[in-house]
């Protein structure tokens, strides 16, 4: 089946975020001939040529990533990314930091921040880049207690699909500080599957139309598929009350994006 999208593509990545997921509950070690983003992010930063950064997904055409906006400044950032900053408070951890854009502009104003990639060209990155605390690490095996936790560009997308919520919920009972907060962004794409008299179809072959499968190239580099999560806010709420959770929608994007926070249910 094919789909296209009103909006321009583009639009889905930028708020899908993007990258190499988990496989199951292995830790997840990439390698870095397989570290696509990484590498364009670590080009980017060198100041040597980049190239461009590939998308491709089965249900997509090919779609492609400006490298420079991975390094976005507070100023460039969407409204909703801004907000998230705002909102930010105690020990931060930045899930799948990438070349650390919201790690350093929490650093800069005093915030006591770590930032997490799997990617490690992308860790080389921010310890380059003056990021204090980085760490090459999964989310899905990190230690620690943080109050506040940032999964920005779309980056609940790294949970995958909606069946490993719970777990995902499991792992935020042990990482989330008493009273802490989740603030993550993320979009409703059934956009995409619109047609020009506004019917819906959805892909028959997923569970849930947020549920999509990517796979990266950058230059020689091509990096694993990955299963990426795109939830709309009503699904996200049900499925964090069902584990105990609670989300108020904070901010709401141009392109069918929100931030939602995410708190423990009293
Ligand atoms: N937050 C950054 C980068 C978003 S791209 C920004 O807004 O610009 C998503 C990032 O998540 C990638 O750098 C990818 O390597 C990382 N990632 C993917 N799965 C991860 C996991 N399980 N644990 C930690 N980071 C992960």
């Amino acid at each position: 089946m094919h789909f296209y999208t009103h909006n321009g593509k583009l639009r889905l990545i930028w708020h899908g975020g993007i990258l190499p997921a988990r496989k199951e509950k292995n830790i997840y070690e990439m390698d870095s001939k397989k570290d696509p983003m990484g590498r364009a992010i670590a080009d980017y930063h060198q100041g040597k040529r980049t190239g461009k950064l590939r998308v491709f997904s089965p249900m997509f055409d090919e779609d492609e990533i400006p490298v420079e906006t991975l390094f976005r400044k507070y100023e460039e950032m969407p409204e909703i990314e801004r907000k998230a900053l705002d909102m930010t408070r105690g020990r931060t951890l930045d899930v799948g930091a990438g070349s650390g854009c919201h790690t350093l502009a929490l650093q800069q104003r005093g915030v006591e921040v770590t930032a997490i990639d799997i990617s490690p060209l992308s860790v080389e990155t921010m310890k380059a880049r003056g990021v204090q605390e980085v760490k090459e690490q999964d989310f899905f095996t990190l230690k620690g207690k943080y109050d506040t936790i940032l999964m920005l560009m779309n980056g609940i997308g790294i949970v995958g699909t909606l069946e490993r919520l719970p777990d995902f919920f499991r792992h935020l009972d042990n990482i989330l500080a008493p009273g802490g907060q989740l603030l993550c962004d993320s979009s409703d794409i059934s956009y995409v599957f619109e047609d020009e008299e506004g019917f819906i179809e959805y892909p028959e072959d997923s569970a849930y139309y947020g549920e999509l499968s990517f796979r990266m190239q950058y230059k020689e580099t091509v990096g694993e598929p990955f299963e990426w999560l795109y939830i709309d806010a009503d699904t996200l709420r049900q499925k964090a009350e069902e584990n105990g959770y609670s989300v108020e929608v904070v901010a709401e994007g141009e392109h069918y994006d929100y931030l939602a926070r995410i708190t423990k249910a009293l």
